[in-house]
């Protein structure tokens, strides 16, 4: 692919033609995006710029590109079920676990009355 090529894609454009209008459009300046503002390991506030949605002239949600800017979340209907599903079974594997601990308990517990 060459670099047009890429670039059309990059700003979701049917042409070359269209493109240059999507580039010369009035955008916010640089200056008057938003920051990130996520919580960082040492506790300030992020202060990259968030993830800019250059078709929309807005923030993709509102993050930096190392805080979640890039991601969006499950887009097809089939994503969003896997993800659904992924949280559900992860709860059941975690209660499953939870429950082997309790009667790992209990065995020990019984195990300290025989010995008694
Ligand atoms: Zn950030």
């Amino acid at each position: 692919m060459n670099y047009w090529a890429l670039y059309r894609q990059c700003l979701r454009a049917e042409s070359d033609e269209e493109a240059r209008r999507i580039r010369e459009r009035k955008r916010t300046p640089k200056e008057e995006r938003p920051k990130c503002g996520a919580r960082c390991r040492d506790g300030h506030a992020c202060r990259a710029p968030a993830v800019w949605d250059f078709e929309h002239d807005r923030p993709r949600n509102g993050r930096c590109r190392v805080h979640g800017g890039l991601s969006t979340g499950p887009r097809t209907e089939e994503g969003k079920q896997r993800s659904r599903e992924g949280a559900r079974r992860g709860g059941l594997v975690a209660a499953e676990r939870r429950r082997a601990m309790l009667q790992g308990k209990e065995h020990a517990e019984d195990g300290a009355t025989v010995s008694r």
